[in-house]
């Protein structure tokens, strides 16, 4: 009851929510999912927290985490529980001796909110190695293959569906020498570590890159070609070139080697980083024409004006 937020969100952000209800197992998940489905009370689906700003008011109603964490190896199929750090599964993987999720090393959260927003970095996604996910609606048990979860650039089907709990979810692995894997990941930690220090409090990549091809005349003109990787532009460019950063706001930093990367200070709430929020992207808009769109998901901030 009374769960505070901020200590649940890697932002350190948020007021209480009226419960926060964990369930370990398949089976204690679903009973809580068609309970809370069948209340009138509003409900949200966290995971690790690493990709969400909380209303300072919190949120009036309940939270529910999928906790299972059950990591298996299926000859060269790994199945995982929506609840594992996906740290875990990277690291079960390369000591496997199977590739293919390698690059996503160092990325923060669960493996559920991973398949919910296609994470994916250095190359790799979770969209190009799930085979199936399975998902629990608040009736129905049901399992969707790669194709059937409508990936996109950092969005999948789920978001349309916020009902929908992912549960498990299979991913096809490539066999792979285990020390050149281990070298790889490494590698990416180390430049990781030192873009985002694991203390700092953050979301990550605060808005999406673009595609170059839904970009206004006067914004492509403006971006130096080899800017742009697999058809996207780097949203931090513009918010570069708009001034972005170092700007301030209350307790809240665009970090000034960083454009795209908000922290918190230690005081900022989230009345600071929605307005931060709303400056950058203002600017952006004014100087490109560009409508920047946010990575990071909001809970108990519905209409975006009450923080
Ligand atoms: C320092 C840092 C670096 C990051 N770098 C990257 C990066 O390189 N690439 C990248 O893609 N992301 C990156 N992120 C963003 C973040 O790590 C990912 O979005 C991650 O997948 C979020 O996982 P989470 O468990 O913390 O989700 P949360 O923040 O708890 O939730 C995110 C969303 O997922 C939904 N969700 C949670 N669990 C489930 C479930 N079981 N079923 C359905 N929906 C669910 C929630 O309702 C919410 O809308 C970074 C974040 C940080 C802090």
């Amino acid at each position: 009851m009374n769960a505070p937020l901020a200590r649940y969100t890697r932002f350190g952000l948020g007021g209480p929510a009226r419960l926060l209800v964990d369930a370990a197992s398949p089976d204690a998940f679903i009973q809580v999912h068609r309970l809370v489905s069948a209340s009138s009370e509003p409900w949200t689906l966290l995971g690790g927290g690493t990709n969400l700003i909380v209303s300072d008011a919190g949120f009036d109603g309940i939270v529910v985490r999928f906790t299972g964490q059950t990591v298996e190896r299926e000859g060269n199929t790994i199945r995982v529980e929506a609840g594992a750090v996906l740290q875990h599964l990277v690291d079960f993987a390369i000591a496997e001796g199977l590739g293919g999720i390698e690059t996503m090393t160092g990325i923060p959260g669960w493996v559920g909110a991973a398949v919910y927003g296609n994470a994916g970095a250095y190359g790799q996604s979770i969209a190009e190695r799930l085979t199936d996910a399975v998902y629990f609606d608040g009736s129905r048990t049901e399992v969707l293959d790669n194709a059937g979860c409508g990936f996109t650039y950092r969005a999948s089907g789920f978001k349309k569906h916020k009902e929908r709990a992912v549960l498990s979810a299979r991913f096809a692995m490539l066999p792979a020498d285990r020390v050149a894997l281990r070298e790889k990941a490494e590698g990416i930690l180390t430049v990781r570590n030192a873009k985002y220090p694991p203390t700092m409090k953050c979301a990550g990549s605060i808005f999406k890159n673009l595609l170059f091809a839904d970009l206004t005349e006067k914004a492509r003109a403006a971006v130096p070609p080899s800017l742009v990787r697999d058809g996207k532009v780097p949203s931090a460019f513009f918010l570069e070139q708009a001034g972005g950063k170092g700007m301030v706001q209350g307790g809240m930093e665009v970090a000034r080697y960083h454009a795209n990367l908000i922290f918190n200070t230690g005081t900022g709430t989230a009345r600071d980083v929605c307005q931060l929020i709303d400056l950058l992207k203002g600017r952006v808009r004014e100087r490109f024409a560009v409508e920047l769109e946010e990575e990071v998901q909001y809970v108990g901030l519905a209409d975006r004006r009450s923080y």
